[in-house]
């Protein structure tokens, strides 16, 4: 009886663990086909694209799709960003372990996640309520302690807990929002989807060195838009 006890045990565990296998095997071909494929060449980043539980944060029925190279949508007419978006933005920002970094936009946490694992604390605003409460909650389910969580509208930063090494916005803006340059530390660098409409906009690379503030345009993007209440 005992026996058979066991049996079942390492036979459930044996079930359970094939299953992560198998998005282990989906995530590490996601790395090689969509990111180092292209032009993502940090190993920081492709170490946390290959770790961090991409279907953990899609809606369980778009799980299956989680690897997949595109967007997916989270609910609330928001989506989370295709993979080579969130790798490429986070390489840009070339972060360093003790940095602090600030993310508009939470929606998911996925993009969140993924900084937590390359600095020290990631601070994200979310203005969707709904989308926020569930981002804390998969946040705190898979174990990430460095990431702090707020409910509101980030067009005015984090003044609280400012400067920041990094800011990441993931949703467009026409114009960039004053305070989040201003709430950059000396050094710093802010990546964020600028332009006026949804297939005119580009990434935006803005760096601080003492008075000033260098902006470069990058690649051509598609994001949902940055809201106001
Ligand atoms: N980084 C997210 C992508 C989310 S899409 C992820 O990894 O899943 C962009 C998010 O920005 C949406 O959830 C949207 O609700 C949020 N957003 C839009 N305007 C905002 C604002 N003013 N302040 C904070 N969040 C905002």
């Amino acid at each position: 009886m005992k026996f058979l006890g066991y049996l079942l045990i390492s036979m459930i565990m044996t079930a359970t663990s094939s299953a992560q296998d198998k998005y282990v095997t989906e995530r590490n071909h996601m790395v090689k086909s969509q990111l180092e494929a292209r032009d993502i060449t940090d190993p920081a980043t492709l170490k946390a694209m290959r770790e961090v539980m991409r279907h953990e944060f899609v809606p369980e029925f778009l799980r299956h799709l989680a690897y997949g190279d595109g967007p997916l949508s989270i609910g609330y007419e928001q989506t989370i960003s295709q993979p080579y978006i969130v790798a490429y933005m986070t390489q840009e920002l070339k972060l360093e372990p003790n940095d602090r970094v600030l993310e508009i936009g939470t929606g998911s946490g996925y993009q969140a996640a993924i900084l937590a694992k390359l600095v020290d604390t990631v601070y994200t605003i979310e203005i969707v309520e709904e989308l926020g409460l569930k981002a804390i909650e998969t946040f705190k389910r898979l174990g990430y302690a460095n990431i702090q969580t707020k409910i509101g509208d980030g067009y005015h930063g984090w003044p609280e807990v400012a400067p920041f090494d990094a800011i990441i916005v993931t949703a467009a803006v026409k114009e960039i929002p004053p305070a989040l340059i201003e709430q950059l530390a000396d050094g710093g660098r802010l990546i964020i989807p600028v332009g006026p409409k949804t297939f005119q906009r580009h990434l935006v690379l803005v760096t601080k060195k003492g008075d000033k503030i260098k902006k470069q345009k990058r690649l051509p993007v598609a994001f949902v838009p940055f809201t106001r209440h």
